[in-house]
């Protein structure tokens, strides 16, 4: 009998297989028929320090038998409290509070309600978003308002509200793009201007140099354009620090984390804000309030999952493990280049992407799915997007399995070029 479970983004009419993980184990994922599979993108970019990881299990697995849940509208728990606390020590000393949400898309809609709501409530009257080309900040209807437009969205544009694009910083083209912010922050009606930091990921593993992102804070500061760093990939040692904007001295007036914050165990985000954006909420007026929560608003059990991964960061280490995976993949990367007929190679922190070099479209419209049933046959986790392929793997690989990755890519070229 075929399973009435509807996956995310896959279309069932052509009938792959999928295969049914039984049980996982730092980079590896163990499937019901005794397969051992590599995890190349770490189970969709979440997962950091390896799955199951002790350390983490045993957080939760404790924290379970003691508050499972709880109503976090005027309520509160430790778990909560020490997280706050434990973010807010780990990141800018300007980012002075916590807003608790369970996804990198509510983390997202939570920020853009937090710039509207300050423009509000001081009475202006500055409601339009900025973004960057090619971004991806999360499938509910207001993230995908501001994410790239395709054929993934068609169907809702409809209901999806319009904003401000500034053309991505293509190297040698940096400079347009920073006179586009300039004058589109002019404009005087823009609420904010929201950024994936150094590494566009959807978009194609599209990265750019860290002054231009500190040269676009720093226009939105002239400007008094709220700036909201979208750190959902980004964060926690993906791109070799902690947060991707530490390369550029850049402090947001808002930020986005979620995927990693639980080392990618358990579904929790937070939009962490700075001082004006809360005292613009702050008030005797009930009206002023922040209206927003979902029922597992700060989950004890996630809470608790954090709280180990930030424990585990705070007794060093992480980053040295990124550095380490970062020079392995790049020494493979840099071999696979070689021999085969790739193009932009480009990497930043334990993320690193090159594309295939094909002109037939006709040809390109089906690599993707082509070389990910190739990965899968040789036991290996990794999607690619559309001609790019690119590796996000958990900070504890192995060189073995790293090996079996690139050796499944060299041989999934040979076969597809
Ligand atoms: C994944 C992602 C999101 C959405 O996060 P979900 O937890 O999948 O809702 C938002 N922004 C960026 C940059 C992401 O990579």
């Amino acid at each position: 009998m075929s399973s009435p479970v509807w996956h995310p983004f896959h279309q069932h009419g052509l009938g792959e297989d999928i295969p049914l993980v039984e049980r996982a184990e730092g980079a590896l994922l163990y499937t019901s028929d005794g397969r051992e599979i590599v995890d190349a993108i770490s189970s969709w970019w979440v997962t950091t320090l390896g799955h199951n990881h002790p350390r983490i299990v045993a957080a939760i697995r404790q924290q379970a038998e003691k508050l499972d849940q709880l109503i976090f509208a005027g309520w509160t728990h430790q778990p909560a409290e020490d997280l706050a606390r434990g973010l807010i020590a780990m990141t800018p000393p300007a980012l002075q509070y916590v807003f608790f949400s369970d996804s990198g898309s509510t983390a997202v809609e939570v920020a853009l309600k937090m710039a509207l709501g300050f423009w509000a409530n001081r009475g202006e009257s500055r409601h339009r978003i900025l973004v960057l080309e090619h971004s991806y900040h999360g499938d509910t209807i207001g993230a995908m308002s501001i994410g790239e437009r395709g054929v993934y969205n068609r169907a809702y544009s409809p209901l999806l509200f319009d904003v401000g694009t500034i053309p991505f910083p293509h190297k040698g083209a940096e400079q347009a793009s920073l006179d586009a912010l300039n004058s589109a922050c002019s404009a005087g009606d823009i609420a904010a201007f929201i950024v994936e930091p150094l590494v566009l990921g959807a978009g194609g593993m599209l990265v750019y140099p860290a002054h231009v992102l500190a040269e676009m804070r720093a226009i939105c500061a002239a400007h008094d354009v709220l700036f909201i760093a979208d750190e959902v990939m980004t964060g926690w040692g993906r791109t070799g620090t902690l947060l991707a904007c530490e390369q550029a001295g850049v402090v947001p007036d808002i930020l986005c984390l979620a995927k990693g914050i639980t080392g990618g165990s358990m579904p929790l985000a937070v939009t962490m804000a700075s001082a004006p954006i809360y005292d613009a909420h702050y008030s005797t007026d009930r009206s002023k309030l922040f209206f927003h929560s979902s029922s597992y608003t700060a989950n004890p059990i996630a809470c608790a999952a954090a709280n180990a991964n930030l424990a585990i960061w705070q007794e060093g280490g992480v980053l040295e493990q990124v550095t380490s995976l970062a020079a392995r993949e790049a020494d493979g990367f840099a071999h696979l280049a070689a021999k085969h007929s790739l193009a932009n190679l480009r990497q930043c922190g334990s993320i690193i992407a090159m594309d295939v070099d094909v002109t037939d479209a006709g040809y390109l419209s089906d690599l993707a799915p082509r070389m990910k049933a190739g990965f899968l046959q040789r036991d290996i986790l990794l999607r690619p997007l559309g001609n790019t392929i690119y590796l996000m793997p958990p900070y504890c690989m192995t060189q073995d399995q790293l090996d079996r990755i690139l050796t499944a890519i060299d041989e999934v070229l040979t076969e597809v070029l």
